[in-house]
């Protein structure tokens, strides 16, 4: 199979990469390198540097290669940022994947894996989150994916579009072999903060919130190994061989920590503390989002096989002991 990674350079996408080229599968790599590096992918794994929004660009590419499928991570994916700056997330996860499917339509590549969110829920309703909670986001980042899940549900009537929305909880953890991991600039998510607050890199940990209603009063998540994420694409896109439709499937271990939960057992995987301080809350935060990956397991056949939270951070401590990509 020969496939279109677009967003390949970036966190989710590299251990995509990596996977599939792994499982023997083609791929070629599109990034703008906005939030990606062009060292997440491996030296001899084509990469072409450009925007999902450069109808041309698109069209070259797709005229060079013949690809089965598009798997596309690239999206702006800061629910804070999003609540500041909510047209760059409307161009970038809207605008810009509209002009994708084009390209792809035009091309006539008829498969494609999405990236969506737990975001895309709001503030649950249920302590395990399906796929047939209600869709409320409360932030436009979660609003921006979930207005893509609607128009491949439509493309899927008019053109025949297969698709596959993958609803991310809390992508977290590296690739065993610690040589390629995650690295935003600035880094907001938990798990790296709390990392480098325990190498002494920056200030101490800000808690966002402990006036949740949650058990210890910070917020809880649910935490899933990103190679675990990665193989839910490749079954995924083995699944639109068999099933014609646009499908959403949730993607978590089904147990939620909270952040003090977090930080307690990234003390006890390094061995070290974690100095940390309560703040304010973030915007747009929802105070719970865990999980039922019920539809995955039985429909993808899927697995997750980093499940716990202890060898998930153990992964990602191995990576930023030692951050360099090889
Ligand atoms: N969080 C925190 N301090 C940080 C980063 C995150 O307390 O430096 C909290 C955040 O408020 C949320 C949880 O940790 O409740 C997970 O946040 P993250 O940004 O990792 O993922 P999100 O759930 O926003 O996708």
């Amino acid at each position: 199979m020969k496939v279109l990674i677009c967003g390949g350079a970036g966190y989710v996408g590299s251990h995509m990469v990596r996977y599939l080229v792994a499982s023997k599968h083609e791929v070629v790599v599109y990034d703008d390198l906005s939030t990606g590096h062009r060292e997440a992918v491996p030296p001899d794994v084509p990469f072409v540097h450009g925007d999902i929004g450069d109808a041309a660009r698109l069209s070259r590419l797709f005229a060079v290669h013949s690809f089965d499928s598009v798997i596309h991570f690239c999206a702006r994916s800061l629910v804070g940022e999003s609540v500041a700056e909510p047209y760059l997330y409307y161009r970038n996860n809207v605008a810009n994947t509209l002009v994708l499917l084009g390209a792809m339509r035009d091309a006539g590549v008829d498969r494609l894996v999405f990236s969506s969110t737990a975001a895309v829920f709001g503030n649950p309703q249920a302590d395990a989150i399906d796929e047939t909670h209600p869709t409320e986001p409360i932030n436009p980042y979660g609003q921006s994916k979930l207005m893509i899940e609607r128009v491949l549900a439509d493309a899927f009537l008019a053109y025949g579009l297969r698709s596959v929305a993958l609803r991310y909880f809390n992508a977290a953890g590296a690739d065993p072999s610690a040589s390629i991991g995650e690295a935003h600039e600035p880094e907001t998510h938990l798990i790296p903060n709390v990392l480098k607050a325990v190498l002494g890199q920056g200030a101490a940990l800000k808690v966002f919130g402990d006036d949740y209603d949650t058990r210890d009063g910070t917020c809880v998540r649910d935490y899933i190994h990103v190679n675990d994420l990665a193989s839910a694409h490749l079954l995924a896109l083995e699944y639109l061989d068999g099933n014609e439709g646009a499908f959403t499937f949730n993607l978590g271990n089904g147990e939620g920590f909270s952040v003090r939960e977090v930080i307690a057992a990234a003390e006890r995987v390094t061995g070290r503390p974690v100095p940390h301080a309560i703040a304010p809350r973030r915007a747009g935060d929802p105070a719970t989002l865990v999980a039922s990956s019920l539809q995955a397991r039985q429909r993808l056949g899927w697995k997750p096989r980093m499940a716990s939270l202890d060898e998930i951070l153990a992964s990602a401590w191995q990576w930023h002991l030692e951050p360099n990509w090889r």
